[in-house]
């Protein structure tokens, strides 16, 4: 039996009694009130005709009832779906299409296509189907072999589209067993979860390490600094993006009293700067240790619980795993010098959801997966990224890929074509700015905003437009997206 859910539900059976999500509102689920609701949500989904194998495209704002539906679709051997509550309604149609579920959780406004609604308090149709559960009867898990799936993430694809990251249980579970131990997860460990639970984050590298251990989470609906400030003296681990680190420093009430109770923080998802993490330690006596991940592995490399956190570097590669600073042949490049980071071991996805080309393209024989991160390692096996080999642009710990974005801009009346790039932020770490070559008169971003309304999430409409009389562009026509970043790094800045 390798379903994943197996594994939880017997750390959850070990401690029914001990607390699972203790809400913002000061209601509390037991690991008993957690398993109960797992298991009712496994009736509806299976009368529902959820099949093993088959998609839940889940769309809606974290909450307790979103958890226990997640874990539910594990233990009856669906494939967990989740989607960025951000995603307009057109990109929504566009992996509903993709994924081809068998049931759709959406919101109330998304009723005309979801199978089920559920609201941010997990109230909705899917709630209400409960009712009909049969009470004291128990689903089935269903037998699961270690490469069958369990999710599919989808991560925007440099194409524009997004690719759907196909993760197994077994993923799922050496990640989790790696984590839990390198991160020394304790008994009494309580998890502040202020992360969104559709991204990799939240969902598994946060939520996952809790459940195994059948530990409790503050289980918050979303990051809000204050909120966050008042429930760091009843944690003793937190888990964020850079963004989460930079605006708890600006709390006045950040002290190193205030956060007497942690064990450790961890940070990742995007670049920690040395500022901060030399802030952080100034202002609260932790150093933070950060961790690199991505979608299609999880996580690949973590600074050490015990031994020296160094800025600006990720660490080491987790137990079982490997990595590589390679060329573009695979061959490892010498010490210090930068390559792409490959990856392999046990954590590695399975491929991307019915590209089977872009995922011989991206995991070579050998199995070692082309991450498109660039990197140094140092003598002693510490790894550092350098930037991305494909112009991602990392917004408040969310991936934006410039190329999707173009495509919508140079639609627009009025402009010629366009370049989006990533400029520092001091909030957001990297913030959207689009640079136009205008037709005519110039474009503001107002109207490029009110253009992207119904078809971008916000996060991925441009927060500053540049006009230029031309792009930089290399000998071979391509433009030169590090010209601009140069061009333009002071951007935000200089306001
Ligand atoms: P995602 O699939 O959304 O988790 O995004 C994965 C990407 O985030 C990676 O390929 C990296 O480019 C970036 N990333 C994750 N962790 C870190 C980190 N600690 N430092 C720099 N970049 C990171």
């Amino acid at each position: 039996m390798s379903n994943f859910y197996q594994t939880l539900e017997s750390s959850f059976t070990d401690n029914l009694v001990g607390d699972a999500l203790r809400l913002a509102d000061g209601l509390v689920w037991s690991y008993q009130d957690l398993y109960l609701r797992v298991e009712q949500y496994a009736q509806v989904l299976v009368t529902h005709g959820l099949q093993p194998g088959n998609r839940l495209v889940v769309q809606v704002e974290k909450s307790a009832e979103n958890l226990a539906l997640y874990l539910a679709c594990l233990k009856v051997g669906g494939v967990y779906v989740p989607l960025n509550t951000a995603y307009t309604q057109s990109e929504v149609d566009y992996f509903i299409n993709d994924a081809r579920p068998s049931i759709f959780v959406g919101q109330s406004e998304r009723s005309d296509v979801a199978t089920f609604t559920m609201d941010e308090f997990g109230h909705g149709t899917l709630f209400d189907k409960i009712a009909e559960c049969v009470a004291g009867e128990s689903c089935v898990t269903v037998s699961r072999q270690p490469d069958d799936m369990a999710a599919i993430l989808y991560t925007s694809g440099t194409t524009g589209r997004s690719k759907g990251a196909m993760l197994s249980h077994a993923n799922l579970a050496s990640n989790a067993n790696s984590l839990s131990d390198c991160w020394g997860w304790q008994k009494d460990d309580v998890l502040l979860h202020a992360l969104p639970i559709f991204h990799v984050h939240g969902l598994f590298i946060a939520s996952h390490c809790a459940l195994l251990n059948a530990t409790p989470m503050i289980f918050l609906p979303k990051f809000d600094a204050a909120q966050v400030m008042g429930f760091l003296p009843k944690a003793t681990v937190l888990m964020g993006v850079p963004t989460f680190y930079t605006r708890l420093l600006q709390q006045p009430e950040l002290t190193p009293e205030n956060v007497a109770n942690i064990r450790v923080f961890i940070c990742g998802s995007a670049p920690l700067t040395e500022q901060t993490f030399t802030a952080w330690a100034d202002a609260t006596g932790h150093w933070i240790l950060e961790r690199y991940g991505m979608s299609e592995t999880i996580i690949n490399t973590s600074n050490p619980l015990v031994g020296e956190r160094v800025a600006g570097t990720v660490g080491f590669a987790l137990p079982g795993q490997e990595y590589r600073v390679a060329d573009v042949d695979g061959v490892p490049v010498s010490t210090g010098d930068i390559g792409t980071i490959e990856v392999r071991g046990p954590n590695v996805f399975q491929g991307y959801w019915q590209m089977p080309e872009k995922t011989a393209e991206e995991i070579r024989d050998d199995g070692f997966f082309i991450t498109g991160d660039l990197g140094t390692q140092d003598a002693k096996g510490r790894l550092s990224i350098v930037g991305r080999a494909k112009d991602l642009v990392i917004s408040g710990g969310y991936n934006v890929y410039p190329k999707e974005i173009e495509g919508f801009i140079d639609k627009i009346p009025g402009v010629s074509e366009s370049a989006v790039i990533g400029v520092p932020h001091a909030d957001f770490g990297e913030a959207v700015v689009a640079v136009i070559v205008p037709t005519g008169d110039e474009v503001d971003v107002e109207t490029i905003q009110s253009h992207l309304a119904d078809t971008l999430a916000r996060f991925k409409q441009p927060k500053i437009a540049v006009n230029v009389d031309a792009l930089p562009r290399n000998t071979m026509g391509k433009v030169q997206k590090n010209v601009l970043r140069e061009l333009y790094e002071g951007l935000f800045s200089r306001n």
